[in-house]
């Protein structure tokens, strides 16, 4: 069995639904197809449900855009043909109306999930229905029965043993070959909708392969497959046509975004190889991710996280950056919610770099300003190099002013602002 992802951007309007249809109409064995929301329809629902929550800005013309969207979809795809798929997709939009049109509970975390999985719910919906009129028996499964989390929601974690269980009784074989399902939304065991982190798609790809002992994954991307730098950015890049998981690994949690940084894990510890293919070009091969023997020769690869957000704190009254100090500087972390992307101390500082969430940057300071001494700067880049020469970083890190640097015999990371 296989397992295939498709992402928003290849199902971002009608002809990427028929490229997805030839893609999988050449599949001859078992497969699951994991989908996400189309096109930007993740954003345009966190849009809608921050109306809703927040009780400003126009929640209808909201909800409007994104039914046009589908609905062009739809015409393109089905034509005179849409009486049924429409009958579905607005079964959707009276329950997503319902929601909006109660008062919100008290938990935004809550209400965001359940509104936000409609991207997926509607996406998978009509994909099925498109696959079923081109004469493809495919299977509509809802992963919410499947995929059992815990509460927490917008970040949730699954309950492997479970969910195990359930994968099993539904992605059977037995009357189709091929399944359709969402990637990044799951349910509770009270039925309730979460989900495992924005473009957690590629997460639950991983997931279906790991708890049903898939052959491989294939994520079907629109760049030709892992580059050594981002295309879009970098001039002159080179496909990497493979790499170990634990170079992908390091990769991702560097900010690569061709993979979500919680895919790895899973496929490794099934031994489990994911490919990265290019939709537009699915003839080429791509890359693949699994376990080598063999150490390669990686040229350098470099990676951007930009909206970074600088941060050193002094104590006040000069004590040492001890573990006492630094377990509470990482428990107001976890409690906003922040990853480190990079951390440094010295005796009586300690530098980290976290994503610039200006929503939440006062509360966040104000909370430390009291002990420490507070200095940041906004809007920097964090630039990472594996397999890094001195070329390389002369070339990335000219005209720019380094803050903060650290190399390691791999690895070399820069913290950087425009001059
Ligand atoms: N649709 C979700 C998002 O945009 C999940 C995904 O794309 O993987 O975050
Ligand atoms: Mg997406």
């Amino acid at each position: 069995m296989n397992v295939y992802k498709f992402g928003g951007a290849s199902v971002k309007d009608a002809e990427g639904v028929k490229n997805l249809f030839k893609i999988i109409n050449t599949h001859k064995e078992n497969l699951i197809i994991v989908v996400s929301a189309m096109g930007k329809m993740t954003d345009a629902l966190e849009v809608l449900c921050n109306a809703y929550y927040s009780k400003t800005g126009d929640i209808e013309q909201a909800f409007q855009k994104i039914k046009d969207f589908h609905q062009h979809i739809i015409n393109d795809l089905f034509g005179t043909q849409s009486e049924d798929i429409n009958k579905s997709v607005d079964n959707l939009y009276i329950k997503l109306q319902n929601i909006i049109d109660s008062e919100p509970s008290l938990s935004y975390d809550y209400e965001y999930d359940r509104i936000i999985s409609f991207g997926e719910l509607l996406s998978t919906t009509i994909i099925a229905a498109y696959l079923e009129k081109q004469g493809r028996k495919v299977k509509f499964t809802d992963i919410r029965k499947c995929i059992i989390t815990d509460q927490n929601y917008r970040n949730a974690c699954v309950n492997l043993e479970l969910s195990a269980q359930l994968c099993r009784k539904v992605f059977t074989f037995q009357d189709t070959f091929m399944y359709i399902t969402q990637g990044f939304i799951a349910g509770t065991t009270t039925n309730q909708t979460t989900t495992l982190g924005r473009e957690g798609s590629d997460y639950t790809a991983a997931l279906l392969a790991n708890l049903l002992n898939a052959e491989d994954v294939t994520i079907w991307k629109d760049v030709p497959g892992i580059m050594n730098a981002d295309p879009k950015l970098y001039e002159n890049t080179e496909i990497i046509s493979k790499l170990s998981y634990k170079e992908a690994i390091e990769l991702s949690n560097c900010g690569a975004k061709v993979i979500h940084p919680k895919t790895i894990k899973p496929l490794q510890n099934k031994g489990i190889p994911l490919y990265v293919r290019s939709f537009l070009y699915p003839e080429s091969h791509g890359s693949v991710i699994r376990e080598l023997d063999e150490k390669l020769e990686l040229p350098p690869i470099y990676i951007n996280k930009d909206h970074q957000l600088l941060l050193t704190l002094s104590p006040r009254d000069f004590s040492f950056i001890a573990e006492e100090k630094l377990s509470r500087i990482f428990a107001t972390l976890a409690k906003y919610r922040l990853r480190l992307n990079l951390m440094q101390n010295s005796a009586i500082t300690f530098s980290f770099c976290i994503d610039l969430n200006e929503a939440i940057f006062e509360d966040f300071i104000n909370e430390l300003h009291g002990e420490y001494e507070v200095l940041y700067n906004k809007n920097v880049r964090l630039l990472t190099i594996r397999h890094y020469n001195e070329e390389i970083i002369n070339t990335l890190t000219t005209d720019k002013k380094v803050l903060v640097e650290q190399r390691s015999r791999l690895t070399a990371r820069f913290v950087v602002a425009d001059q």
